[in-house]
């Protein structure tokens, strides 16, 4: 933390009293105001933003805060697997954005977002044009397709990657449901970096488990050379629970995509299915391009490690999964997207009381499922590194379990309730 007397004071002055700062878990402001309503907009309501607009309301309700996402609810794709394989059911994963705007104050806009101007402070939207002091912008991922080498629209509509929970994740379900006794599937891993590290090989996981119920066989195509999160303890379940339907190929760069066969063609041989579940390379989401925050030749946005304002335009910053991961090793996660959300809001909100931004300092727990009802965790603390100038893993801070548990399931079930509670409710 860096507040020096002089903004301390200007910042009582003014009326704000910030009680607690790192972890974001108990921040509060007593007694806020500032000078002339300050308008924040918000861009894609998921983990990154909807958790900013509602603690910007939260720090300090005098701010004028408007939220804007293409669809009225969110699916969160944590949990999304479950749904995939029949154990949770969508209701629960399905997060309206009314219930933020109802309960702090938040203009909810369900709008597509088009366009940037940063020098008039416009975002261009399908419902018009909104003015902002301070635009905060978590558009998620994209998907890197090699649309040359066959994976084109027309395929991508046919094989769903589900990898951003919502109609595909229906889709996918469907597919699974549709299966007869007897059937292949195969699951294509994305190179890293992706969204949520394990989350591939929790679905290879639940994918193994209805193969062995269903006298299937699974087939995982990796293009890492193992596995990417929970190595050994994702190894031990493949081994000892799906020993005999799953065979796991690491390794494999995926070359092209044969639609008159249906068979992904890669340098260790053809592959094929009865269900094929792709899931591709992937970067910053469509709309951080869209606005310009992603600069040529590059996959994700760039911004700084220490207040997550743009390398591109000033007044805008990038939350959550876009964030170029030059500046940190943090994963792409819902606990991440939610923790950089609550420093900018913290960021923004000491701005206007003269206050200096904190250091980033940050713990993601994360839980997996290896079979319906065990799981396991990793749970790792990050921090501003000055010397290196980016959010490193903090010395030995680094903690994971040991085996699958029940245990474990029941406290993935906890931290599903407490994340989804703290992000959109
Ligand atoms: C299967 C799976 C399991 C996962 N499990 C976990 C887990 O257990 N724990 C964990 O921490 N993380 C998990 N994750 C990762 C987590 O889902 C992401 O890291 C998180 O959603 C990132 O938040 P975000 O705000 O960056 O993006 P998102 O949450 O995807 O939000 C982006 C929002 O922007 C909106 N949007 C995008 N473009 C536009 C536009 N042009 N106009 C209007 N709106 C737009 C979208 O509708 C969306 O609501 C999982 C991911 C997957 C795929």
């Amino acid at each position: 933390m860096n507040i020096t007397r002089r903004s301390f004071l200007k910042a009582v002055a003014a009326g704000a009293v910030i009680t607690a700062t790192t972890g974001c878990s108990n921040l509060t402001v007593s007694s806020t105001k500032v000078p002339a309503v300050k308008k924040i907009v918000v861009l894609g309501g998921g983990f990154g933003g909807s958790t900013a607009a509602k603690y910007l309301k939260m720090l300090n309700p005098s701010l004028d805060v408007t939220l804007i996402d293409r669809f009225d609810a969110h699916t969160s794709c944590p949990l999304s697997n479950e749904v995939i394989f029949g154990l949770r059911d969508l209701s629960f994963i399905t997060l309206p954005h009314k219930v933020i705007a109802d309960k702090y104050g938040v203009n909810f806009m369900q709008a597509e977002v088009t366009g940037l101007d940063a020098d008039k402070k416009m975002v261009h939207t399908s419902e018009g044009s909104i003015m902002y002091d301070k635009l905060i912008v978590s558009p998620g991922i994209g998907m890197d397709y090699d649309v040359e080498n066959g994976f084109d629209s027309e395929m991508q509509k046919a094989i769903p990657h589900s990898w951003i929970a919502g109609a595909q994740t229906i889709q996918l379900r469907d597919k699974v449901q549709n299966l007869k006794k007897g059937s292949t599937l195969l699951l294509r891993i994305p190179k890293a970096i992706y969204r949520c590290p394990p989350g591939p090989y929790e679905r290879a996981s639940l994918m193994a488990d209805f193969a062995k119920k269903n006298d299937c066989k699974l087939t995982v195509i990796d293009p890492n050379p193992g596995i990417v999160s929970k190595g050994p303890l994702f190894e031990a379940g493949f081994k000892e629970l799906y020993g005999d339907v799953l065979t796991y190929i690491p390794s494999t760069t995926v070359q092209h995509y044969d639609k008159a066969k249906n068979t992904i063609v890669t340098d260790k041989g053809s592959f094929t299915a009865d269900l094929i579940n792709f899931i591709p390379d992937q970067k910053a989401g469509d709309m951080a391009f869209q606005l310009g925050l992603v600069p040529e030749g590059k996959k994700w946005a760039p911004v700084s490690p220490i207040t997550f304002e743009s390398d591109v335009f000033q007044d805008v910053y990038v939350i959550g999964d876009a964030i170029d991961p030059a500046i940190t090793d943090t994963p792409k996660s819902g606990v991440i997207a939610n923790t950089t959300a609550k420093l900018v809001a913290e960021t923004i909100v000491r701005e206007y009381a003269g206050l200096e931004p904190i250091l980033p300092a940050m713990g993601n727990s994360c839980y997996s499922l290896v079979s319906p009802h065990e799981g396991i965790y990793i749970a790792t603390v990050y921090h501003y590194d000055p010397a290196v100038k980016r959010i490193v893993v903090k010395n030995g801070a680094n903690s994971i379990a040991k085996e699958r548990s029940a245990e474990n399931y029941n406290n993935l079930n906890s931290w599903a309730e407490n994340i989804l509670f703290d992000t959109f409710k």
